[in-house]
């Protein structure tokens, strides 16, 4: 977690971010339908925070972390970087900012180009930034983001292939680092790594942070590393924000559906609330017809009436937690708070 997380400094703001992707049929090419990716997100992430997505796999939380640094244009919604519009900056100005927004890659294997060498992996973003005067100033500069991430110096003249996992994310890492930006995307960052190399990694991210301010975006599927590296969590669904809240008040307070049923798969976490424990069931539905409503509805094991009719509010449940749930709308009738009839998926239907 971010020790010098100041909570009054907003550095990055996200805005009913929307993101759909239009599927092309027919002769013509002509769009019909699309995919609902991200749907209407909003959050803030505050200076040497780690903020963190959650989901399952295609909930829209790399999409969400695509949109936010342009790689795919918003379909709508904004991104304030230090308080500039980043999603309508062009030119001069999208080069300027992009110094400030960087991403590490999941994949450490496939994100480093195999002709270059350590250093001119490291060195390429000043290389295009111009930021230094001299080849020394150059060299100095990336001899000391190999120091702050624990790659020995006599791996300068040495290519990817040569490493390791962790030591190649580690490259991944010198290089997002290396402008100093003022906020960094970890998409899925340890997902491809052994579970003893996660832990250095992680470790490594946290003392940078310390070191040099910067905010994460934390993206991952995984809730027990989220747990131990994040301020605070957002879970996303179907492209939608289920729940917000600080990390200490998600992981001892869940109280959207969704998020109780990830933490139960949990063991060690599951211990802790096995009382009410929420097993999910079915598959995720396809984001190119989203069910009505709540898009959990169809999983959901706590489905009411409106659920299938009603997209939920995001509910502020205490300060700084946010539900978008119907179970905390203190406006809905007794007929709508009844609960929706499952029919089992052997019931014979009546015949007319
Ligand atoms: Fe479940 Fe309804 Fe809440 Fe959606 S709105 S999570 S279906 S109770």
């Amino acid at each position: 977690m971010g020790k010098n997380m100041d909570a009054n400094d907003v550095v990055l703001e996200v805005e009913h971010l929307t993101k759909h992707y239009p599927i092309k049929k027919g002769l013509f090419g002509k769009s019909d339908t699309c995919v609902h990716a991200v749907e209407d997100v909003s959050f803030e992430v505050h200076r040497g925070e780690t903020f963190a997505i959650v989901g399952e796999s295609g909930c829209g939380k790399s999409t969400t972390g695509k949109c936010i640094l342009r790689l795919t244009e918003p379909t709508s919604g904004t991104v304030m970087l230090d308080g500039k519009d980043f999603t309508s900056l062009k030119g001069d100005d999208l080069v300027e900012a992009r110094k400030k927004l960087k991403l590490i890659f999941q994949d450490p294997y496939s994100s480093l180009n195999p002709r270059m060498t350590v250093a001119d992996i490291i060195a390429e973003p000043i290389d295009i930034a111009k930021t230094y005067a001299t080849r020394a100033e150059r060299d100095a500069r990336v001899d000391q983001i190999m120091q702050a991430v624990g790659l020995d110096l006599s791996y300068r003249a040495r290519y990817p292939h040569e490493f390791s996992g962790g030591q190649r994310q580690r490259i991944g890492i010198a290089r997002a680092i290396v402008l100093e930006p003022e906020v960094v995307i970890c998409d899925e960052p340890v997902s491809a790594l052994d579970v003893s190399v996660q832990a250095k990694v992680i470790n490594l991210l946290e003392k940078l942070q310390d070191d040099m301010g910067i905010s994460f975006i934390f993206i991952s599927h995984d809730l027990s590393v989220v747990k131990h590296i994040a301020d605070n969590v957002m879970v996303m669904y179907l492209g939608h924000m289920m729940e917000r809240a600080s990390d200490e008040e998600l992981f001892s307070n869940p109280a959207h559906p969704y998020t109780q049923a990830l933490l139960d798969v949990i063991p060690r976490i599951r211990r802790e609330r096995i009382r009410d424990k929420t097993i999910l069931q079915g598959d995720v539905p396809s984001p190119t017809n989203p069910p009505s409503g709540c898009c959990f509805h169809t999983r959901c094991t706590k489905c009411m009436r409106v659920c299938g009719e009603r997209v939920p509010e995001a509910h502020e449940i205490a300060p700084g937690h946010l539900c978008a749930c119907h179970l905390y709308d203190e406006s809905l009738t007794d007929e709508e708070r009844t609960p929706a009839v499952e029919v089992p998926l052997d019931a014979e239907i009546p015949q007319a």
